[in-house]
């Protein structure tokens, strides 16, 4: 057994826990987040009914995960995209740089996926000028820090300090009033959308059957990058196809309320194909407004495996709304020391998939199984039965934390769990 001492994050999470300027972050960001959340589902009574069948669409979608992939595939290649499945993170990131090639300027929009690849350092390597365009990620870039929330990724970066960034970025003061910082955002990456040569995007569902990408969000940025540039690649998980059409855009009503706490969010980007035109003698050419290539990179990197848990599969139903996390006590006051990437509890089953048991050994203990996360979670997902599930395989596999590899050798040698060599009367 491995009883090694394997708590390196124990000091970031002592950090996060006495660190009240993060703290303020969260919990400005929760307030907030809990009062429009309350107010959206109240005025979507229909959310009730709908939640359920989305839940039924994702239990069909991951018992067919890998034909329904394919299919997306075939779908992709008939509208003249170039469909790629990639089974790591390695071989992603080797397609991305294949395609992106070296001295391109690159736009990106929010992609968790991208993320769990790390491939932002890999296109930076490879020679590439890298921009993150959603104003959390970019806050994120500018601070080298790692986003923290799947949704809200700069949710412990305080207004005053998105100031201090921005002003280092620009080389005078700039105001901490939340609008002046948005425009600052606004005004830097203008123009980066129109040079770049490629822009990368995330896709929040697919359906199998047209090949159609969906991309939500509330920025419009993600327009911008999926658009502008005469390349588009978009990366994402082979969990997010789901059959039709309308079983995406059931997903699409469902996630907004839930995650942002609005009805629907302001753009939901359909993408299928290239941009082309047959205006002239319908004859079609491809790249007219739009890009000319589309690329998308359906990834694997441990989601077959996870769907072969009878238990554990149920995180491929997740659809990263995040509200998980908000409602989570040890998440509100640890932050983003609870996870790498996908956060929380869910995010333990998660990291262990796509990072390996080592990502999620020591953070997992952090999880007190409250349930509060499936109370909120749209699709009820059994967070803390998962969580005891993945805590047995790893402790199975010699992953105990050093308290609990005491505890056991205290048992093992002297019959309790104190390690006291006579019994008291
Ligand atoms: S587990 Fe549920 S609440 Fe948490 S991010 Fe996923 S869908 Fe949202």
């Amino acid at each position: 057994m491995n009883d090694e001492p394997r708590d390196p994050k124990s000091k970031e999470f002592s950090e996060w826990m006495g660190d009240q300027r993060r703290r303020l972050g969260i919990d400005r960001a929760v307030a907030a987040y809990t009062a429009a959340k309350e107010a959206a589902l109240k005025r979507l009574p229909e959310m009730e009914e709908m939640r359920k069948e989305v839940r039924r669409i994702k239990e069909e979608s991951i018992s067919r995960m890998g034909e329904l992939a394919r299919q997306a595939m075939d779908s992709i290649a008939d509208v003249k995209g170039t469909p790629y499945l990639a089974g790591d993170a390695a071989e992603a990131r080797r397609i991305f740089c294949s395609i992106v090639g070296t001295g391109k300027l690159v736009v990106k929009s929010k992609s968790l996926t991208s993320e769990e690849i790390h491939l932002n350092g890999a296109l930076e390597a490879a020679g590439n000028d890298v921009y993150e365009t959603d104003l959390g990620e970019f806050i994120i870039q500018l601070r080298k820090e790692k986003p923290t929330h799947i949704i809200n990724p700069s949710v412990h970066v305080p207004r005053e300090e998105v100031a201090q960034t921005f002003s280092k970025l620009l080389g005078r003061e700039v105001s901490s009033d939340i609008p002046s910082l948005v425009g600052v955002a606004r005004e830097f990456l203008r123009d980066k959308f129109c040079k770049a040569d490629v822009g990368i995007t995330g896709a929040n569902v697919v359906s199998a059957k047209t090949g159609t990408l969906f991309i939500i969000e509330n920025e419009g940025n993600a327009r911008f990058v999926s658009n502008a540039p005469p390349v588009h690649i978009a990366i994402t998980g082979i969990e997010k196809v789901v059959p039709t059409l309308s079983d995406a855009f059931k997903v699409v009503q469902t996630l907004p309320p839930y995650a942002t706490g609005v009805l629907i969010s302001a753009y939901v980007s359909l993408v299928t194909g290239p941009s082309k035109t047959a205006d002239i003698e319908k004859t079609i050419v491809y790249g007219a407004h739009g890009p000319k290539e589309l690329h998308v990179v359906l990834l694997d990197n441990g989601r077959s495996e996870m769907a072969k848990d009878p238990i554990l599969r149920e995180a491929l139903y997740c659809l990263r709304c995040g509200g998980c996390l908000y409602e989570c006590p040890v998440y509100r006051i640890v932050g983003g020391s609870f996870g790498d990437n996908y956060f929380g509890g869910i995010g333990m089953v998660w990291s262990a998939f796509t990072r390996g048991d080592e990502a999620v050994a020591v953070a997992i203990d952090a999880c007190t199984k409250c349930g509060r996360c499936k109370e909120v979670c749209p699709l009820e997902i059994d967070v803390p039965k998962m969580v005891e599930r993945l805590k047995g395989k790893l402790v199975r596999k010699g992953h105990l934390s050093r308290k609990h590899a005491e505890i056991r050798e205290n048992i093992e040698r002297k019959g309790n769990p104190f390690g006291q060599s006579e019994r008291r009367q």
